[in-house]
């Protein structure tokens, strides 16, 4: 782990009781988990295992401020009004970013689109965009049918779990009678081609072993 953040001018102790007053305990702990998850996918697929660290920790910072804080940020960051008619889910990675760059004068694109990102997606991710993304979704304290499928997934293709998280997630939103936020569409279909090819992948393995 790292003592030091040199681009927050900070360090991970006081790094961690900033944003402990900012998140409840079990969000904190959320982090943490998120962020020991990415710095593992970050070995696994050659990522950059510093930025994996701050988008890890810093990824729901937002999480826990109010509608009417949000809603004013849309306004001071002079974000897409339309946005407005989302919820705290959208809100606390695509506004929530910038809350992010502004309390710790991060300057870090890489980590700040990661942050931004995290929940939706995006047509074409980053590395760390993808890491992020998969990690908050499988880190060890989540628990949920098709969690070890998408573990799995994660050991081999990183494209292939975005895929997967995807899918599951609109067909949980669905099934919840919830709005589908367009990015998480766009997600969707940019990556299912992976998930196709991957899983065909798995299948020939398996019949060239039988
Ligand atoms: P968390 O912040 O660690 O709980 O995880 P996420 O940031 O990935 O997701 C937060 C919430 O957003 C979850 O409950 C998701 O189901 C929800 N969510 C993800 N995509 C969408 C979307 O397109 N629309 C809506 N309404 N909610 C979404
Ligand atoms: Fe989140
Ligand atoms: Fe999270």
């Amino acid at each position: 782990m790292f003592d030091y953040y040199e681009e927050l001018g900070m360090s991970r102790i006081e790094l961690l009781e900033r944003i402990q007053e900012k998140v409840s305990p079990s969000r904190f702990q959320h982090m943490l988990r998120v962020e020991k998850t990415a710095i593992d996918l970050a070995k696994r697929f050659a990522g950059n295992i510093y930025s994996a660290s701050l988008a890890g920790i810093l990824h729901d910072y937002a999480k826990d401020l109010s509608d009417e804080e949000f809603l004013q940020l849309i306004d001071k960051y002079h974000l897409d009004p339309e946005l407005k008619s989302w919820g705290n889910a959208v809100w606390h990675g695509k506004v929530g970013f910038l809350k992010v760059k502004e309390d710790f004068g991060l300057d870090n694109n890489e980590v700040l689109h990661a942050i931004q990102v995290h929940t939706v997606g995006t047509e074409e991710m980053a590395l760390l965009d993808k890491i992020l993304f998969v990690a908050d979704y499988i880190e060890p304290g989540r628990d949920f049918p098709g969690v070890d499928e998408a573990r799995e997934l994660a050991e081999e293709s990183l494209d292939a779990a975005v895929a997967f998280e995807a899918m599951r997630t609109i067909e949980y939103l669905t099934n919840q009678h919830q709005p589908i936020y367009p990015q998480t569409l766009e997600t969707y279909n940019a990556y299912l081609p992976g998930l196709f090819h991957y899983r065909e992948k798995l299948s020939d393995h398996k019949k060239s072993r039988n």
